[in-house]
């Protein structure tokens, strides 16, 4: 099953990513992830991304469809995959489409996690990742036990460079002006489910789950 994980950031997609990946057995592919690991491992990539990713501006479209080309293409990706957070542009979409005709595959559902835009930035501002393992806590919603510590490995817990308030700000105009148009886009190939974001992370993956039915 090839899915999409659709939503503005802080809708809780990586969350939903982990417990989606977990009970289809499916690989999570996250580009944001893949460009913050680049840039902590300081490679090529990771230098040439920062820029845009501290600003939360988006990385080029040229850049973003090319690694996802060569990850798709891995062997764990027979079973399926998850995309979340790519197609993040009408570009973007489009060259997946040409992907998936070129690789024989099709993509079963979309999942549109809609959030308000009062969610968003109470969630982004107030999150914190460990800088060790990659754990996401949240000051209000989910702290840490000890103030800046990892509960897992007692790692450093810091703030994402975009989720400061200007730069969340950017991202959320970002998403409305270039990645609100896929709702549309796949709403038209009937691919879509649009799933509340707003309730418990339990609760929307409920909901996440019936959305896909048989699968
Ligand atoms: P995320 O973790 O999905 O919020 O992504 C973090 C940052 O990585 C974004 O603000 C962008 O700078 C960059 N990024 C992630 N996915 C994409 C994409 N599909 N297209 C362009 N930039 C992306």
């Amino acid at each position: 099953m090839n899915l999409i994980l659709l939503g503005p950031p802080g809708a809780g997609k990586g969350t939903q990513a982990k417990f989606i990946c977990k009970k289809y057995d499916i690989p999570h592919i996250s580009t944001g992830e893949m460009f913050r690991k680049n840039i902590a491992e300081k490679t090529y990539l990771g230098m040439l991304v920062k820029e845009y990713t501290d600003k939360g501006n988006l990385v080029p479209d040229h850049i973003t469809i090319k690694i996802v080309d060569e990850r798709i293409r891995e062997t764990d990706c027979k079973k399926g995959f998850l995309l979340d957070g790519f197609p993040r542009t009408i570009t973007q979409a489009e060259a997946l489409d040409t992907l998936l005709k070129k690789y024989n595959l099709v993509i079963n559902r979309v999942l549109f996690i809609a959030v308000s835009n009062e969610v968003v930035i109470e969630r982004n501002v107030g999150r914190r990742v460990c800088s060790s393992c990659g754990a996401s806590f949240h000051i209000r919603f989910n702290p840490s036990r000890l103030l800046n510590k990892c509960d897992y490995c007692l790692g450093e817990l810091t703030q994402r460079e975009d989720d400061t308030i200007s730069a969340l700000n950017n991202r959320l105009a970002v998403y409305k002006l270039q990645t609100k148009p896929l709702i549309a886009y796949y709403r038209s190939n009937k691919l879509l489910s649009k799933i509340d974001g707003a309730c418990s992370a339990e609760i929307v993956f409920q909901n996440i789950e019936t959305a896909l039915g048989h699968y």
